[in-house]
């Protein structure tokens, strides 16, 4: 939602900074913002937003506000965006119809798409008035953030410790801190204000609701990908747009994720397997969801339509490349290349495929981080998995695999995980890169692992293990 005001009773009250007055700018606030010196801020106390301003003269053009979480005096409404599987998961034709299982027709998918928009009253629920989430940031907390921010590139960093530090808002704030740190705004000329609006929006689409699922993971993702940025091979070949598209990727790569697998979406005839062919249907959707914002919040719109239409389509080929059933695929490209010595990384194709692997390298870590973080994530995942195992039961539809919180638990889930999918990944990854890193990730699996292993064997754990 934008809206513009005139500015007739809103002057700025101090001086804007000098590092935007080099161009036509803006500048953001939060609730707590002392750039008001009108007679009732207090008026303002609910809301964020930003302001542009001419930079000849300071004076102040016109306010957005970028994200509103209750309605306020003047009427304004959070603007509900995305989808809900339960939502549109018609559970009725799953029952009744069962001889007739074949995909949605295109009416249908177009009937399901016009409510793709639609507002989602667990999603609602999160909005409620929430005073604790617009209170200002207590300034010691806000002062540990931009402490933890100084390490951004640590491998131990903490999320969760960071996500608590920045109020929910970790995914926001990693982010905004790694495109200032690689003077990306001043590179493409980007408006400090749609940036702003972009970030929150891609933040606000991920549904908290997901135990795993959620904007915490996407900044984790986006932490990771940061952390295989600074490797030295890639520090010394990729250029400021490989770096933009590799950080654009990380935050948008889950966009939007119901909190379900493929799988589900296709045997309840969500219109989102049907409109994606039952391919890669969460990956084209996280794609498409990205792009949509990106387009909405007129981030790039200053760049050439080609640079545009690039940047959508290469951060669609990142994204696509973290299905994980298609790893296969990417893992025996990116070790043909290996093995023949071939990669050459002035080449633009190899420098894709090299962050391709690294972006599909974060969004599976968590068995190479650290045993404290690691498990948080394994019981998350799990948790997430259970959720989607339980509605299956609850509707008669077959159990997916590692759903099934009576069968499975988050040790036989992870070992297998870690032994037939992060394993191969990141030893690949190792031979390419060849860092302190990269070894460390391959020391924290194998102890993660034998964590795990522990917990599953009989003579330690006789009771047996359930996951949570
Ligand atoms: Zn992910």
């Amino acid at each position: 939602m934008e809206v513009c005001y005139q500015l007739p009773v809103l002057p700025l009250d101090r001086p804007v900074p000098k590092h935007v007055l080099s161009r036509r700018g803006a500048i953001s606030f939060s609730s707590s913002s002392s750039l008001f010196g009108g007679p009732d801020p207090r008026k303002l106390s609910q809301r964020r937003g930003g302001i542009s301003y001419d930079s000849s003269d300071q004076t102040a053009l016109y306010i957005r506000m970028l994200d509103v979480r209750i309605r306020s005096r003047v009427g304004f409404e959070p603007e509900p965006r995305s989808s809900h599987p339960y939502l549109l998961v018609d559970f009725r034709l799953l029952h009744y119809r069962p001889g007739r299982a074949g995909p949605v027709s295109a009416r249908g998918v177009r009937r399901l798409l016009s409510f793709q928009r639609y507002r989602h009253p667990s999603r609602s629920a999160c909005r409620q008035p929430n005073r604790s989430q617009l209170c200002v940031l207590d300034q010691d907390y806000a002062g540990q953030a931009k402490c933890m921010l100084e390490r951004a590139g640590s491998w131990s960093f903490d999320i969760f410790l960071f996500d608590r530090l920045t109020n929910g808002n970790s995914l926001v704030t990693l982010t905004a801190h790694l495109f200032n740190h690689y003077g990306l705004i001043e590179l493409f000329q980007l408006d400090m204000v749609k940036l702003h609006r972009f970030l929150v929006m891609i933040q606000e689409d991920y549904r908290r609701q997901n135990p795993y699922h959620n904007a915490v993971h996407a900044a984790d993702v986006t932490q990771a990908m940061y952390c295989y940025l600074q490797e030295p091979k890639l520090v010394s070949s990729l250029t400021s747009f490989d770096i933009l598209l590799g950080l654009l990727a990380a935050a948008t790569h889950d966009l939007d994720h119901p909190g379900v697998n493929q799988p589900f979406l296709v045997k309840t005839q969500h219109y989102l397997a049907a409109l994606y062919q039952n391919s890669s249907v969460l990956e084209n959707h996280h794609w498409r969801s990205a792009v949509g914002l990106l387009r909405q919040s007129g981030l790039l719109d200053h760049l050439p339509a080609e640079d545009r239409q690039s940047l959508e389509r290469r951060l669609g080929s990142l994204i696509l490349a973290t299905d994980i059933n298609r790893q296969n695929e990417y893992l025996s490209q990116f070790r043909s290349h290996l093995d023949r010595g071939d990669l050459n990384l002035e080449n633009s194709a190899h420098r894709h495929l090299i962050l391709q692997m690294a972006l599909k390298c974060a969004d599976i870590c968590n068995p190479c981080r650290p045993w404290e973080l690691s498990k948080q994530w394994s019981e998350r995942v799990t948790q997430e998995f259970f959720q989607q195992g339980d509605v299956e039961k609850k509707h008669n539809l077959e159990v997916s695999p590692f759903c099934d919180s009576q069968s499975n638990t988050i040790a036989d889930i992870q070992t297998g995980f870690m032994s037939y999918v992060v394993e191969p990944l990141f030893s690949e990854w190792a031979r390419f890169s060849n860092t302190q890193l990269s070894r460390a990730m391959l020391r924290h699996l194998d102890l993660n692992k034998a964590h795990w292993t522990d917990e599953m064997d009989p003579k330690t754990h006789p009771q047996g293990n359930q996951g949570s």
